[in-house]
């Protein structure tokens, strides 16, 4: 049987990468996305196991210690990373796999994953990234300045990636994103 693609989705916090990857799946419920674990406190309205594994840092170490974990990084004070044996295993079933996830962790993916196709979006302007953040409503001030230092240190690193999409107008991104992801334009 045919390997299914494994495919990074990253871009600064805020650009709208859960936005189109929502919309994505919609389209493509035959994508699989990777549930992340992670240290951080849920938001509202985020569910356990659908949005994240909400861990405490002992058990994310444990995960760690077990190789449980195909990537990991820090990111704004928090741990996140990418459960391995889910990831492989739709893979290997012939499944696609859709991962949306921060530079570092990316970095890794190419190291351990050559083949996987990465693509980063980009955001119309570092004042519209800092608008789209303020407008989810769900970070505290340092958390939302954090993020914004971060987001120029990705930024800074787009032309790592396979492909770079601009997330101005929702709808028209989302296109270019399905092409990309399925290699059709
Ligand atoms: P990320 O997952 O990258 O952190 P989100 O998907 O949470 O980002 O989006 C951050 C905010 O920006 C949300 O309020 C979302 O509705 C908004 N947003 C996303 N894409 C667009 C867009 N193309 N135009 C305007 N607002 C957007
Ligand atoms: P948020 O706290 O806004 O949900 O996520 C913060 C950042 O962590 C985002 O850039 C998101 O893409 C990234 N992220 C989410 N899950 C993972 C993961 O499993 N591994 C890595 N490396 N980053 C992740």
């Amino acid at each position: 049987m045919q390997l299914g693609r494994l495919i990074v989705l990253t871009g600064p916090s805020g650009v709208g990468k859960g936005t189109l990857l929502r919309s994505l799946l919609q389209r493509h419920p035959e994508l699989y996305f990777s549930v992340s674990a992670t240290t951080r406190a849920p938001r509202g309205g985020e569910i356990y196991g659908r949005h994240y594994y909400f861990t405490s840092r002992e058990q994310f170490q444990e995960m760690i210690k077990n190789g449980e974990l195909l990537e990991w990084a820090e990111f704004a004070g928090n741990c996140y990373g990418t459960p391995r044996k889910a990831v492989e295993a739709q893979i290997a079933q012939g499944q696609s796999v859709i991962l949306e996830i921060e530079l570092e962790g990316a970095r890794q993916i190419k190291q351990t994953f050559p083949a996987a196709l990465r693509i980063f979006i980009l955001p119309p302007s570092e004042a519209e990234l800092e608008r789209r953040i303020r407008s989810r409503g769900t970070d505290s001030e340092e958390a939302i300045a954090r993020r914004l230092r971060r987001a120029k240190e990705e930024i800074a690193a787009a032309n790592e990636f396979d492909i770079q999409i601009v997330n101005d107008d929702l709808e028209k991104t989302l296109d270019r994103l399905e092409a990309a992801v399925f290699s059709i334009s």
